[in-house]
């Protein structure tokens, strides 16, 4: 589809949305179980201590953006697929049903849509088709797009180089980089925008990650922060409920209206001879 310029009046030309506890609600209980899954994925998978688990998994993710990008910066090395199927893959998705309300919202919007999750493209596919949103989008950006060449296929892979997530790198002395673009940085963004052909400056970008809001921020995408009502820096618009589009955001709809009404006079008057 090609929007481009469609809308002379609209301040935006592309919406950007994440997927997870945006498109959906957090009370679906699916972030609670990729939660469960990723924890027992390090007991089992890469033999880990149970007792350091939990704690180890929220650093990592609080550190690299995802626990996945956080393992992988120490050492860990694991098929990505494989990863992905058990975290992801054994999800509840059962608990989302068709949004026909958000459906209707996105469809009311002549605006290029955009999907930018830092989760796999299957899981972004179901949870889409479950919510009843397949012909909502127009591309997706996922982490197969962020990382096209980190495909690591070594399943029980050498854990010799793995390094001790010791209390330096908890203080953030020493902390190892990873090789897995992903949101909350800023070249996750950047190569996102590149991917898509997306001006920051022309796109709305709607996340439920109060950290992926003040990145997107600077780089100059304008920001709807979902599931909070509560302004913080770097959030321009703040939204309980991705259902309150329309409400939080009325000039978007009223923008597109005046371009369709400066459209329809323009055509009036190109197609109403003037009988002088
Ligand atoms: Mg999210």
């Amino acid at each position: 589809m090609e929007y481009e310029n469609q809308f002379p009046h609209s301040k935006y030309e592309c919406l950007l949305f994440d997927v997870d506890d945006t498109l959906y609600p957090l009370s679906s209980g699916l972030s609670a179980q990729c939660t469960r899954n990723i924890r027992e994925y390090m007991v089992n998978e890469l033999d880990m201590d149970e007792s350091k688990v939990p704690e180890m998994c929220a650093q990592l993710y609080r550190d690299y953006g995802t626990t996945m990008a956080g393992l992988r910066a120490f050492g860990y090395d694991f098929d990505h697929d494989h990863y992905h199927s058990f975290v992801h893959g054994r999800l509840p998705y059962e608990h989302l049903k068709p949004d026909p309300v958000l459906k209707s919202l996105l469809h009311s919007l002549p605006i290029r849509k955009v999907i930018f999750s830092n989760a796999n493209e299957a899981h972004v596919a179901e949870v889409v088709q479950r919510l009843g949103l397949e012909d909502c989008f127009d591309d997706v950006i996922c982490f197969e797009s962020l990382n096209p060449e980190n495909q690591i296929t070594i399943p029980n892979g050498p854990k010799s180089s793995v390094i001790e997530y010791d209390d330096d790198c908890k203080r953030g002395v020493v902390l190892p980089e990873s090789p897995i673009v992903c949101k909350p940085f800023e070249n996750a963004f950047q190569q996102a925008f590149k991917m898509a052909r997306i001006n920051p400056h022309k796109t709305l970008f709607f996340d439920d990650s109060i950290r992926n809001i003040q990145t997107a921020k600077l780089t100059g995408l304008n920001t709807v922060l979902v599931g909070s009502s509560e302004r913080r820096t770097g959030v321009d618009f703040a939204l309980e409920s991705i259902h309150n589009m329309r409400e939080a955001l009325p000039d978007l709809w009223e923008s597109v209206s005046k371009s369709l009404d400066a459209g329809l006079s323009q055509k009036i008057a190109v197609e109403t001879p003037v009988e002088a």
